[in-house]
């Protein structure tokens, strides 16, 4: 099957929203073995938007419409898409009382114009929204296939999933499941080349690197009659993956490192405290982002002077003054600082050149000192990172944070 997506939204085309649902479907439809042959993205106007719908249909089956769905004058799609269909809008009485239901249950007034999201081009299946108010559709005419979704993309994978995913499982005969496993501590290059063996001559199940800061996964994907056979087959393949790079593996479930050191803290009903400097709490907020860990996360200091580092975790003044602030002793005194005040079980400390200035011969611009400690004693860290601007090295500095809390209650120190 080859497909088109269709993004309408003259913001898309002014820059000020990225186009993140067309990503989103793509790499959805590719694994589902639909080929994507274009992305189009067309502004609200009524004429360009109906050219490039007709030129879609006329070369691929599928067409996927994102956005537009919406009550107001400048939403369009609907009325395009029933125009080249060549069929009337009608009332849906279901998606009218849903919205109905939705206005009552936020305790808003319905405006009459949230009436015009109830009607749907007639003989289309309609994709009831129950996290918005714009219902998606399905409409099949000649052996090609529309299918409208809202813009944002919270409702957008929502309806997907829902309704789209096993539509489209059902037409493409066979059935997909994947994993994501997730590394921290390897490049996407080395990742890769690791996985050549693998990757090379591979239909199914199909392996992809992928790459964010600091940290790459792999997706298998495998495509079989049943959702059994295929995750057969990718559980295998998961094996052979860890076979290769299995000491750099933290999640096999597309878990985040931070909600992965979060399970470990509270399965075994740990403790801990950090002590920030230049990441400045990013450690604390990432656990915190985890619910249900108010069990284990006892506080965070963020001590970014001198002066609060003496004050609120008693680190030495002379070791500050001896090794400086960004030094093995000064974290060392850090984290155990932090674990002492707080009574937690674990301590973790950072201290580092995030940048753009500050940095020296010595201690440039993304070195950065790490302790962890605890009843297995404790272990520091040098980290030395490319300079990758202040920020990102922050982000960069708090993920080894994370690593090393991982490391140590893996014991793996
Ligand atoms: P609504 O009922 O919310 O108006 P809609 O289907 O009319 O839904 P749009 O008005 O086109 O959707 O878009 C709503 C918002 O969704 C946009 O302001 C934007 O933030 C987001 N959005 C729209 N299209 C995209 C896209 N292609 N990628 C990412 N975000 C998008
Ligand atoms: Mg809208």
């Amino acid at each position: 099957m080859k497909a088109t997506i269709l993004a309408v939204g003259t913001e898309l085309l002014f820059g000020q929203v990225i186009n993140t649902n067309a990503a989103y479907l793509s790499s959805r439809l590719q694994l589902l073995g639909v080929d994507v042959l274009y992305h189009f993205t067309v502004g609200d106007n009524p004429a360009r938007a109906a050219s490039a719908l007709e030129r879609s249909i006329a070369e691929t089956d599928l067409v996927i419409t994102s956005g537009g769905l919406g009550p107001t004058q400048d939403d369009l799609t609907k009325e395009i898409i029933a125009e080249v269909m060549g069929v009337n809008l009608v009332l849906d009485e279901g998606v009218l009382s849903s919205i109905e239901e939705f206005f009552r249950e936020i305790g808003r007034e319905m405006t009459a114009n949230n009436r015009k999201q109830a009607l749907i081009p007639e003989g289309a299946s309609v994709f009831y929204n129950d996290v918005g108010t714009a219902p998606g559709f399905m409409i099949e005419k000649n052996g090609k296939t529309v299918v409208a979704l809202p813009g944002p993309p919270r409702e957008l994978h929502h309806l997907f999933q829902k309704d789209v995913l096993p539509y489209l499982e059902r037409r493409t005969d066979g059935v997909i499941r994947y994993k994501l496993l997730r590394f921290y501590g390897i490049g996407e290059s080395s990742l890769e080349s690791k996985l050549t063996p693998l990757i090379d001559g591979q239909t199914d199940p199909t392996i992809a690197t992928y790459a964010k800061e600091g940290e790459c996964a792999v997706r298998i994907a495998s495509k079989r009659k049943t959702g059994e056979e295929a995750l057969a087959v990718v559980d295998a393949m998961e094996e052979r993956v860890k076979n290769l790079v299995g000491e750099f593996l933290y999640s096999d479930d597309d878990r985040e490192l931070s909600a992965v050191v979060a399970a470990k803290l509270m399965a075994r009903n740990l403790t801990i405290a950090s002590a920030e400097s230049c990441t400045g709490g990013l450690f604390a907020d990432s656990l915190i982002a985890v619910p249900g860990v108010s069990k284990s996360f006892d506080r965070g200091y963020i001590t970014y002077s001198n002066e609060s580092k003496i004050d609120l975790l008693g680190v030495p003044k002379d070791i500050i003054e001896t090794f400086g602030a960004v030094s093995e002793e000064t974290a060392v005194a850090m984290a155990e600082g932090a674990r002492e005040r707080a009574g937690t079980d674990i301590g973790v400390s950072v201290t580092g050149v995030a940048g753009s200035d500050g940095g020296s011969a010595e201690k440039p611009v993304g070195v950065a000192w790490i302790c962890v400690c605890g009843a297995n004693g404790r272990k520091t860290k040098k980290l030395v990172t490319r300079d990758r601007g202040r920020n990102l090295n922050r982000h960069i500095f708090m993920l080894e944070m994370m690593n090393q809390v991982n490391r140590y209650l893996s014991s793996q120190i």
